[in-house]
């Protein structure tokens, strides 16, 4: 049982490197929602190879280079107009969204 623990231990070790280094190469991690700035509409979303970019809306879904600023308690600071975005509302309009899609 214990050598069954200290391989998941090092499988758990191996995992969290390799999402730190993919991160570290800009690539989104799936460990959180995108988000999107309700007040100037910069929004995060994954392109092929998933690598995470921003854009902003109304415009051709092209990297703005912009990266959202990760704050504490799941808050986020938007790199284009300094306001701070919350990971749960970013959930919570999806959530809303799909219902107004079945209503
Ligand atoms: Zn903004």
């Amino acid at each position: 049982m214990n050598r069954a623990h200290d391989r998941l231990h090092a499988l758990f070790g191996e995992i969290a490197a390799l999402r730190k280094k993919a991160k570290a190469e800009g690539v989104f991690t799936n460990d959180r929602e995108l988000l999107e700035c309700s007040s100037c509409g910069l929004m995060e979303d994954v392109v092929s190879g998933g690598l995470l970019i921003t854009y902003r809306p109304n415009t051709p879904i092209r990297d703005t280079g912009l990266r959202f600023r990760e704050l504490r308690g799941g808050r986020f600071r938007c790199p284009e107009c300094g306001s701070i975005v919350r990971e749960i509302e970013g959930r919570d309009a999806v959530k809303a969204k799909s219902r107004k899609r079945k209503a």
